[in-house]
């Protein structure tokens, strides 16, 4: 098998990607350095599926060689001297670079330390086997992969598996990531990968609210995340994120349905019907322990809070007026949230009818038009606006010539 490796990378990657790859190669073998592509790149050209992420692992001075590359290639580039890594960005790609290095943990859940090492020494300080293999780039090698940990076996069994009995608790994020590729992939996890998670889903206690919430991201951004978090449910894993966070019941239903309303989902919307069955007081606290900004906390606030307003948008006789008028101090995302968590028809039909159209209705007359008509400025005249809108929005007046004839109505009206 391992001989078709060479072909199988130009089969899998872009035109440019391999030009890229091969030149770092070449560069690299100038400078007698070891060179190879690392990561899940590797995992994807094995099976098959396409990734523009470029990890590249030099044995020695990765920013050196990075510069050079840049030069090469045209792209611009940060280097992090202090870590020994640079990223290169061109048009269409992203190429991470880094010097190999082996780590260690001071204690559960810190970052790790890191010293310069071995290519062997770097794939022993990933997640799982199928993430931990690499390919030789510089040209007498290319092609060549190096596998110390059974990767590719587990590849063909379908098995994500741990390097090594601690490595939960080393970094219990890659709990997360575990269930993420197991449903990613429809893999599942080795037997003592799975035993040694279930033994220690507490561990997760020991991350930051910011890196809980960045693997929820990565969750959030898989074709379907809902199985993902099923899985983390079933597993107690999203209990220790949050206790009112479930992965089951109506989750699957109202994902597929945000995908049919917006494709692809922000992950405020996914968050915001994450946490769709949570009270006001459960969204503070998942929020704070999360980290999450205030953008996205907005949205999650804003739907626990309109979705108790749902049963007054139920009643049979209700304007469009009256529609906007409840709706419009809360963020367009959140209204979302809740027409695709609706189980009321007409509740949906409205709230799909209020961002689709409604909310974009605006009069053709503004405060100006209106004083050049004769309407004193004051609140009158915010009235006027007001109706007007309403007006509008209810499709009793339609062009221009209607607003200005209903409001030389209005002011003879008053005379
Ligand atoms: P994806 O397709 O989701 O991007 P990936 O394998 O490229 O998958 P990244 O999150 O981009 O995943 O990380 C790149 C590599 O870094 C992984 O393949 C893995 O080897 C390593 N890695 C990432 N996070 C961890 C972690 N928490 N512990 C150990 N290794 C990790
Ligand atoms: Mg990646």
């Amino acid at each position: 098998m391992s001989q078709n490796i060479p072909v199988r990378i130009e089969k899998n990657l872009s035109p440019e990607s391999l030009a890229l790859i091969k030149m770092a190669g070449e560069l690299a073998a100038e400078r007698r350095l070891a060179i190879y592509l690392v990561g899940g790149v590797v995992r994807d050209i094995l099976l098959g599926r396409a990734n523009s992420d470029l990890d590249l692992v030099v044995e020695g001075n990765a920013t050196e060689l990075a510069e050079s590359l840049a030069k090469e290639i045209g792209g611009r580039i940060v280097v992090h001297r202090r870590f020994g890594t640079a990223k290169i960005r061109t048009e269409n790609l992203t190429i991470d670079l880094a010097m190999a290095r082996a780590e260690s943990y001071a204690r559960p859940g810190a970052l790790p330390t890191v010293r310069p090492g071995s290519i062997q020494d770097d794939l022993a300080r990933r997640d799982f086997t199928v993430n931990a293999m690499a390919l030789r780039l510089d040209p007498g090698d290319f092609g060549k992969l190096v596998d110390p940990f059974g990767g590719q076996k587990d590849l063909e069994s379908k098995l994500i598996r741990i390097l090594h009995d601690r490595s939960f608790i080393d970094d219990a994020t890659r709990m997360l990531r575990a269930v993420r590729y197991e449903q990613r992939f429809g893999f599942r996890l080795e037997a003592s990968t799975e035993n040694l998670l279930r033994q220690n889903v507490t561990m997760l206690r020991t991350i930051s609210g910011d890196r809980v919430r960045h693997e929820l991201e990565l969750i959030l951004k898989e074709e379907r995340p809902e199985k993902a978090l099923k899985r983390a449910g079933d597993l107690d894993l999203l209990g220790e994120v949050h206790p009112a966070l479930k992965g089951d019941g109506r989750l699957k239903e109202i994902f597929e349905k945000a995908r049919e309303a917006a494709s692809p989902p922000s992950p405020a919307l996914y968050f915001a019907l994450t946490t769709n069955s949570f009270s006001i007081k459960e969204c503070e606290d998942f929020i704070a322990r999360l980290k999450i900004s205030r953008t996205v906390s907005r949205v999650i606030l804003d739907t626990a809070r309109l979705r108790e307003r749902m049963p007054s948008l139920d009643s049979p006789d209700l304007l469009p007026s009256a529609v906007h008028e409840l709706l419009r101090e809360y963020s367009p995302t959140s209204v979302m949230a809740c027409a695709v968590a609706s189980d009321s028809a007409l509740v949906q039909e409205r709230l799909h009818l209020y961002l689709d159209r409604w909310r974009h209705v605006r009069t053709s007359l503004d405060g100006n038009a209106l004083q050049k008509l004769g309407v004193p400025s004051g609140p009158r005249l915010g009235e006027i606006l007001k109706a007007l809108h309403e007006a509008k929005l209810d499709g009793k007046i339609g062009s221009k010539e209607d607003e200005t004839e209903l409001v030389r109505r209005w002011l003879s009206q008053r005379r």
